[in-house]
């Protein structure tokens, strides 16, 4: 088994901002050609996650209104009590949605659906810098 580490740098705007990030990943992948590979995603952050969606606009505006429902920002975290740095909401909606993603490469192709996107999502109460790594497996 050979790993290879890849990695690239997300800028955001936070506030639950959704990146697409697929076309960032491909590029880590295949530019080594490889035909049959384990490929881990993640991100490092408590602030910030990495899931799949699909892309499109209705969508993108449905997960934020759900995660609104579940850890709405306006409410007292007691995160906030120890920290207050505001982003209770944000530490509760990146634990839920997990910060990594894992895809299968079979014959020289990442297994994705059509409609399924890798995307980060940054839950901060601000813009930051994200470093996403992809280790590739085979
Ligand atoms: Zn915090």
């Amino acid at each position: 088994m050979t790993l290879i580490n890849e990695k690239f740098v997300v800028h955001t705007k936070g506030n639950t901002e959704i990146k697409d990030i697929t076309r960032q990943v491909q590029n880590a992948v295949y530019k080594h050609s490889l035909q049959n590979a384990v490929v881990y995603v993640y991100v490092a952050g408590s602030t910030v996650s990495i899931t799949n969606i699909e892309y499109e606009p209705g969508l993108l505006k449905d997960l934020p209104e759900a995660l609104d429902k579940i850890a709405p920002v306006v409410k007292d975290y007691h995160h906030d009590d120890t920290w207050h740095d505001g982003n209770g909401y944000a530490h509760v909606r990146a634990s839920i949605i997990g910060n990594s993603t894992m895809v299968p490469l079979l014959d020289g192709a990442l297994q994705l659906g059509q409609w399924q996107q890798i995307v980060l999502i940054d839950f901060d109460n601000k813009a930051r810098t994200r470093t996403v790594h992809v280790q590739i497996l085979y």
